[in-house]
């Protein structure tokens, strides 16, 4: 395959950085994931511009506008002759010294890595994860903003070990307070009554899936509301589902042991889903 690394398209085995490149040696850098369906990207605008809202959160320069960046991405796809892709922009610091200060880098590393891709969770579409909430915490908003797509991603790969290690499909966070947070890399919703449910992203990531299942449910008059969740509304939920670029809506069916509704994907989870997949089919830039 072929990565764009700072201007270059380079084969993937001379897609290299430097040790001394501040993404590696302090997770001093952004990301994006992005989903490309058919040849077209999915949501590429809403991604690049969160890509620059997590720059600029981190005083981290961009050396390229928004419009390049989109056509970099586009570009890397059409290199890779890549139909249903996973796209995975890198903005890091770049090449500084040893230390933590940020002066030193004198110039941002741009990477983008283009991968055929098909949706992450294969079967469990059908049957709907095992989800298991954890005891690491999402970073608070007063430390590192969850809203930032920072490469800062240890407590979420702690998640992930811990929800591995109890046998669960993905990890649920909750915040120091014990709100519902989010899963390792996906948003969380529940269903009662007929209604969406979701936390407001202050304690977790603005997700671009998310925002496409508020359209969706606003579009076809699902009533939606965005709302603090405590562990006593997933265990009791008559659906939840969690969604994100590379998850897309995939259905929970138990939630720490707990069965949620009648422990199969719901009615309303399946007719988003639905409702999900005519938007990746019609949409996204080509
Ligand atoms: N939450 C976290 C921590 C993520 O890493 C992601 C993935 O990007 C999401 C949520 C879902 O966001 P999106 O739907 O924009 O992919």
């Amino acid at each position: 395959s072929i990565v764009y690394v700072n201007g270059s398209f380079v084969p993937r085995e001379e897609a290299v950085v430097s040790v001394f490149d501040h993404g590696l040696l302090y997770g001093d850098g952004v990301f994006e994931g992005i989903r490309a369906y058919g040849g077209r990207v999915f949501r590429l605008e809403a991604h690049v511009r969160r890509l620059y809202d997590s720059a600029q959160a981190i005083m981290l320069d961009i050396p390229m506008t928004q419009e390049e960046m989109c056509e970099a991405i586009l570009e890397t796809l059409r290199r890779n002759n890549l139909r249903d892709a996973y796209i995975r922009p890198v903005v890091t610091r770049g090449v500084g010294d040893l230390g933590l200060d940020p002066r030193k880098c004198s110039k941002p590393t741009v990477i983008i890595i283009a991968i055929s891709w098909d949706a992450m969770y294969g079967d469990l579409y059908e049957v709907g994860l095992n989800a298991i909430t954890v005891t690491v915490r999402r970073n608070s908003p007063a430390a590192l903003p969850p809203n930032i797509k920072s490469l800062n991603y240890l407590n979420n790969i702690l998640a992930k070990i811990e929800a591995n290690i109890k046998g669960g499909d993905e990890a649920i966070f909750l915040d120091a307070e014990g709100t519902i947070s989010e899963g390792s890399g996906d948003n969380i919703f529940v269903v009662r009554d007929g209604k969406i449910y979701t936390p407001p992203t202050l304690n977790n990531l603005k997700g671009i899936t998310r925002e496409v299942v508020l359209e969706l449910a606003n579009r076809n008059g699902i009533p939606v509301h965005e709302t603090r969740l405590g562990l006593f509304d997933l265990y009791t939920a008559e659906e939840v589902f969690v969604t994100g670029t590379a998850a897309e809506i995939a259905p929970v069916a138990r939630i720490d042991g707990r069965v949620i509704g009648n422990g199969k994907p719901g009615p309303v989870t399946k007719l988003l889903m639905k409702l999900f997949r005519e938007c990746t089919e019609s949409e996204g830039t080509p």
